[in-house]
């Protein structure tokens, strides 16, 4: 297998089979592909005329490094909206939910909300955590307004198959997807049926 690191700006048909997938590498030939980049798959399927309606739905995290308090075992604080683990890489909380699109600069005050719910939640963490300690991460959760995925075939080519829009449980989801898709594109029957998931009901 080649791992092309570079980023698909669409697709080439003959006469409705998949030929090339089109990069800014160039185009790289091929008889199946799968849409699977998150919230930016709606570039791609629009390609084929599938305008879906996805969104981002952002969200951060933050990370203090060296905390002198955290708890044991991860912990959902339904109270902040936020779940809070003790890492490797130091104490972090993620939560909160953004509509500000895929382009728009961090609003890193989201991720002092959640450094400041984490202080509360710590009393042994100091009042002002020294900046140097602390890292931001701002991501994108791609979401479909039912708070299904789509997993299904594109409408112009059963050669594409699309596998996105797992919102907040996307790595929950990951393998069971995988699984599902490898079906499709292997021709299998899929193990549950997919019709909750099929991207045509929003076209
Ligand atoms: C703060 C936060 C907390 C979360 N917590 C959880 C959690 O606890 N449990 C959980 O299950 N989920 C959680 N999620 C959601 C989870 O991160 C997403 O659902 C998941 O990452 C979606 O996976 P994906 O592979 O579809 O998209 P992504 O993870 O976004 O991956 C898409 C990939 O496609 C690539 N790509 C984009 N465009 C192109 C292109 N044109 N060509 C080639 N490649 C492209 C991107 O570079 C990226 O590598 C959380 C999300 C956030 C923001």
């Amino acid at each position: 297998a080649t791992h092309a690191r570079t980023r698909a700006t669409g697709f080439r048909l003959d006469e409705g089979r998949l030929v090339a997938v089109e990069t800014e590498a160039g185009a790289i030939p091929c008889d199946r592909a799968v849409v699977a980049a998150g919230a930016r798959s709606g570039a791609l399927t629009a390609s084929f005329g599938d305008r879906l309606p996805l969104e981002s739905e952002r969200g951060y995290h933050v990370m203090i490094a060296d905390a002198e308090a955290g708890p044991r075992t991860p912990v959902m604080a339904s109270d902040a909206k936020m779940v809070v683990n003790a890492m490797a890489g130091g104490l972090r909380a993620a939560g909160q939910v953004e509509f500000a699109g895929l382009d728009a600069a961090p609003n890193w005050k989201r991720a002092e909300i959640l450094r400041d719910h984490l202080t509360s939640m710590f009393p042994d963490l100091p009042e002002t955590v020294p900046a140097e300690r602390i890292r931001m991460w701002l991501g994108h959760r791609p979401s479909m307004p039912d708070g299904r995925p789509c997993i299904g075939r594109a409408r112009r080519t059963a050669d594409v198959v699309y596998a996105f829009g797992h919102g907040h449980v996307g790595l929950v989801g990951s393998a069971r997807t995988g699984r599902l898709v490898a079906q499709l594109v292997g021709g299998e029957a899929p193990e549950i049926p997919l019709a909750p998931f099929d991207p045509r009901r929003f076209l």
